[in-house]
């Protein structure tokens, strides 16, 4: 017998095999925790909604990588601190150790909500871009959905915070915010498709609470926000939501 990956009972082990005999325990998954390239340390992720992140949270991750040796600590693309190179054996101390703090869901999901500074701190705001991403994180944090989604939201029309290519996307202008849908960068880029403009901070709650329960009930397993809306197309979408909130005045 020549090696070869297999499966164990459970399905949460690979094994290597030279004539029958395992050799090496491999690949653990563990929930929360991303297995690394080198396939045999971890990445946690740190929950900062928002990217805001407080200094005692920063102290507790430094103590945390200091103390279990973490060699890199990452800022993602998502706004949130990566412990990479966590050891399988120090992962349920550092799951214990960052609490609530750590994210605990890597399956298919909302991922995370990243925001810019918006009206609070940059002179261009329009919106408070950060206190909608605050009440969405709190709302949607790691719900489960049949794909994993992304949120941006950007404080104005520049759009800091990535809105045009991430599953929801959320815009201010001086006259209320615009919400994008079917966004996606990676290896086939899309820009979302513009759902409404000029809405209040309530509406949004309320199209982005619909706008999920369709996708909830009409996407594939796996299916990104991207290609459902190719699939679907705006005009099935529209058409759709249309019938549901009638009130939100859908941009034609
Ligand atoms: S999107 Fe607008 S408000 Fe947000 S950081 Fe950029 S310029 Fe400032």
């Amino acid at each position: 017998m020549t090696l070869a990956n297999v499966t164990s009972n459970s399905g949460t082990h690979g094994w290597v095999f030279v004539i029958g005999m395992p050799l090496l325990c491999m690949a653990e998954q563990v929930e929360g925790a991303i297995l690394q390239r080198d396939g045999s340390t971890y990445a946690v992720m740190v929950r900062s909604p928002a990217g805001l992140v407080t200094p005692e949270l920063l102290e507790r991750v430094a103590a945390i990588a200091r103390k279990y040796r973490i060699s890199t600590v990452k800022i993602t693309s998502g706004q949130r601190l990566d412990l990479i190179g966590v050891r399988r054996e120090d992962l349920d101390a550092v799951f214990a150790d960052l609490g609530p703090d750590a994210v605990r869901r890597t399956g298919p999901c909302v991922r995370y909500v990243r925001s810019c500074p918006g009206i609070r701190h940059c002179k261009n705001g329009t919106q408070d871009s950060l206190a909608l991403a605050l009440s969405l994180e709190a709302k949607y944090r790691e719900l489960p959905f049949p794909a994993k989604l992304k949120i941006g939201i950007s404080g104005c029309p520049r759009c800091c915070g990535d809105s045009r290519t991430r599953d929801i996307g959320i815009m201010g202008s001086k006259s209320g915010w615009t919400v994008l849908f079917g966004g996606n960068s990676g290896t086939r880029p899309r820009f979302g498709d513009v759902l409404a403009t000029d809405l209040t901070t309530e509406e949004v709650h309320d199209l982005i609470a619909r706008l999920l329960e369709y996708f909830r009930a009409h996407a594939k397993p796996k299916e990104r926000t991207s290609r459902f809306m190719e699939r679907i197309t705006l005009e099935g979408l529209r058409s759709d939501l249309l019938i549901l909130i009638p009130y939100i005045p859908l941009e034609k």
